[in-house]
């Protein structure tokens, strides 16, 4: 029987791409780059590829699949499961190929670090701190080498790290770091270089990692010859979506392995580039070509296949006002008479109603929730359409927003896990010491220097001599946390542990116990989904699972619901209807990247990339009056925002401009919203006295 070739649905560029080195290219061994714009089928290619390479004999063991998020190496994965599927006609019930080494750089990195751990020094059972853990950590190492005077403006732990985190990410030296980024730190430079030589004795001390160091390590481990030879040996194809969008590091990560090439694929569009601001280098795809001892193939592709012509003509036109030249415009055969709108709205709370009255209508019309989204700037910019929704009843999943994992009770389940795993982390220990009642900072510290200073870190733990009113709960907590050292427990059994454990501490400390109570059962439900408890640590910190309208954790598949987005995170999706909030200036482009005309580029792009989402709908919002949050003491404010200055006069053609509501219209109905004063009596008040 014959199977259509699956091949047969891209184009001849598409295809090139995807049969590179196979078949009548059999011989070919140059790396490959796929450059070109948003929906030209690069992802799609790319996952073409790994089903083609597959089908020629490939060992998907052996392929290494690098990704933005975890989602986008799953929906890799079921994409190039279901090409294979076609071509080979397997049954539906037939196993897809599983690509154990798809995931983010962070999360592969974390698997190869543990794995090679005897062989590089450092200690398998290490954990990983997220951001917040880190800040935190390098808050307390900043205490403790009296840094933290903040009489004298030392920069503030936050500061601090993303300095730290962009010399490493970068490899530039500190004081050009601090020069071009963070200039008002250069007097510090001393001070700085010894605060980091603290943290990163600490993190040593401690046995935890940040997300640095699983990329710094492993080009380090790769920089070795030796070990880069054998790592690199395992893999016969190392393949990475959204080049754009990576660092320093991990084109020397990808180079240290393959120093040939060989097996390299990497795609990419340099107009979508948005992670600069993290360290990331549009560099890496320029350089790219010639970084390898075999030149590089390049394929470009330049047929759109997501968004309708006038969509794609305004986003064209955004674009194609950068400074930088980007890759060339592209076409559909996509035609359609609606144009992108620009909607004009008096102010956030309308926009909010806009927007859910909008995706009411969509789904009246037959789209579903789900063919649907919302995207923003900063995850606070939903707040008031968080709102909206619930009040109408309309579900949504929040991507890149604030996560499940930062609610207090959930960090402290994942703490005693996390103790239980690495005794010498003291983020973790400290909070789970301040767990049993009676036990504050200064008996955590003393258990946890006790802790540091034994050889054995469980024995002197379990001699510890807390004070005598805490000593009921402590031999709780201590008989827990023995009990999760014993070698034959099968996760997730350590979860239910620490659940049955920490429930009865949940009901003394907080008067919604019950609510929360639901989040630790969803965390333990979440933890049965992981092989182990390292893979459920790691994992989870890595890449942490979506918030949702009814807080009850991630959603059930054939569920529908809105999807709201940070525009960051909306990276390589599509929807039918996109609406993007907040298309003013001092939000796009944000009031705090308008310092250089990079920081300013960067926001054009991302302007670009939510543009870029829409297949047929897409709106873009204009709040009058926008309210700004001032981190620097002056309070927050509203202001009279204007359109944002990257659609321009020349490009207003392009939109269809509607304003919200119409004059008559704009009555006070029952779902009148909160207005803003028009005076301010106690201003008044004040003045007449003075
Ligand atoms: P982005 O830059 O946003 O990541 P992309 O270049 O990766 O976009 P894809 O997401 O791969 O683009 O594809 C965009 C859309 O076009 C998808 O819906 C995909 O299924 C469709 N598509 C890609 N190639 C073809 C093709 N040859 N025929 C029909 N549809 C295609
Ligand atoms: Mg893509």
């Amino acid at each position: 029987m014959q199977y259509p070739d699956p091949l047969e649905s891209l184009n001849p560029q598409q295809r090139e791409a995807a049969t590179h080195g196979t078949g009548e290219t059999a011989g070919d061994t140059r790396p490959l780059l796929v450059i070109a714009g948003a929906g030209s089928g690069k992802t799609n290619t790319l996952a073409h590829r790994v089903a083609n390479l597959i089908r020629h004999g490939a060992d998907p063991q052996r392929m290494m699949l690098l990704t933005f998020s975890r989602r986008a190496a799953q929906e890799m994965e079921r994409r190039a499961g279901s090409v294979l599927q076609k071509a080979l006609g397997l049954a539906g019930t037939q196993q897809m190929p599983n690509l154990p080494w798809s995931g983010t750089f962070h999360a592969i990195g974390a698997r190869l670090l543990r794995e090679y751990a005897p062989r590089i020094g450092l200690e398998e059972n290490f954990t990983i701190h997220d951001r917040g853990d880190a800040e935190d950590l390098i808050g307390m190492v900043r205490h403790e080498i009296g840094f933290s005077d903040t009489k004298k403006r030392f920069p503030l732990k936050g500061t601090c790290l993303g300095i730290y985190s962009r010399v490493m990410n970068t490899r530039e030296p500190l004081h050009l770091v601090l020069q071009s980024v963070y200039p008002w730190c250069t007097q510090w430079e001393d001070e700085l270089k010894k605060l980091f030589g603290a943290y990163v004795e600490a993190k040593q001390q401690q046995n935890v990692l940040d997300y640095d160091d699983l990329l710094a390590f492993w080009a380090d481990m790769v920089a070795e010859p030796t070990l880069a030879e054998e790592i690199g040996a395992r893999f016969d194809h190392l393949l990475v979506d959204e080049y754009q969008d990576t660092n320093r590091l991990q084109a020397e990560i990808l180079l240290a392995m393959k120093p040939t090439g060989q097996g390299v694929t990497v795609v990419g569009d340099d107009a979508q580039s948005i992670y600069a601001f993290r360290g990331a280098t549009v560099r890496n795809i320029l350089d790219f070509p010639r970084q390898f001892t075999q030149e590089a193939r390049i394929v470009t592709l330049e047929r759109n296949y997501r968004s309708t012509q006038p969509i794609l003509d305004a986003s064209n036109a955004v674009i194609a006002a950068a400074r930088e030249r980007h890759a060339k415009d592209l076409f559909t055969d996509k035609a359609s008479s609606n144009r992108a709108q620009l909607v004009l709205v008096p102010d956030e709370a309308q926009q909010a109603r806009w927007v859910a009255d909008q995706v009411l209508r969509q789904r009246e019309a037959g789209s579903t929730l789900k063919a649907q989204s919302v995207l923003f700037r900063a995850s606070h910019h939903s707040a008031a359409l968080e709102l909206e929704l619930a009040r109408r009843n309309i579900p949504f999943v929040k991507f890149g927003g604030l996560k499940f994992l930062e609610a207090a009770h959930i960090k402290d389940v994942m703490a005693v896990l996390r103790f239980a795993h690495n005794p010498r982390g003291r983020m973790a220990g400290f909070r789970v010491a301040q767990l049993v009642p009676g036990i504050g900072a200064a008996t955590a510290t003393r258990l946890l220097d006790a802790m540091a200073e034994a050889s054995d870190p469980h024995q002197a733990l379990q001699a510890f001599e807390p004070p005598a009113a805490a000593k009921a709960e402590w031999t709780r907590l201590a008989a827990l946390l023995a009990q999760l050292q014993e070698p034959g427990l099968a996760w997730p059994a350590d979860m239910e542990l620490a659940k049955t454990w920490y429930l009865p501490m949940l009901e003394r400390m907080h008067d919604d116990a019950q609510v929360r109570k639901l989040d630790v059962e969803q965390l333990a439900r979440l933890a049965a989904g992981y092989a182990s408890r390292e893979r459920f640590l790691t994992e989870l910190t890595l890449d942490p699972p979506e918030v949702t309208s009814d807080q009850s954790g991630p959603p059930l598949r054939d569920e529908d619901y809105l999807i709201l987005s940070t525009i960051h995170s909306a990276k390589g999706q599509e929807w039918k209807a996109v609406h993007v909030l907040n298309v003013v200036d001092g939000c796009i482009p944000s009031d705090m990247a308008t310092g250089t005309t990079e920081e300013l580029e960067e926001e054009r792009r991302l302007l670009y990339v939510a543009m870029t989402r829409a297949k047929e709908h897409l709106h873009l919002l204009v709040p009058q009056r926008f309210y700004v949050s001032q981190q620097a003491g002056g309070g927050d404010r509203h202001v009279y925002a204007g359109r944002t200055r990257f659609i321009t006069e020349a490009m207003l053609a392009h939109f269809e401009q509607l304003a919200w509501p119409q004059a008559d219209a704009a009555h006070a109905g029952a779902h009148a919203q909160p207005q803003a004063p028009v005076m301010q009596v106690r201003a008044r008040a004040r003045a007449a006295w003075r």
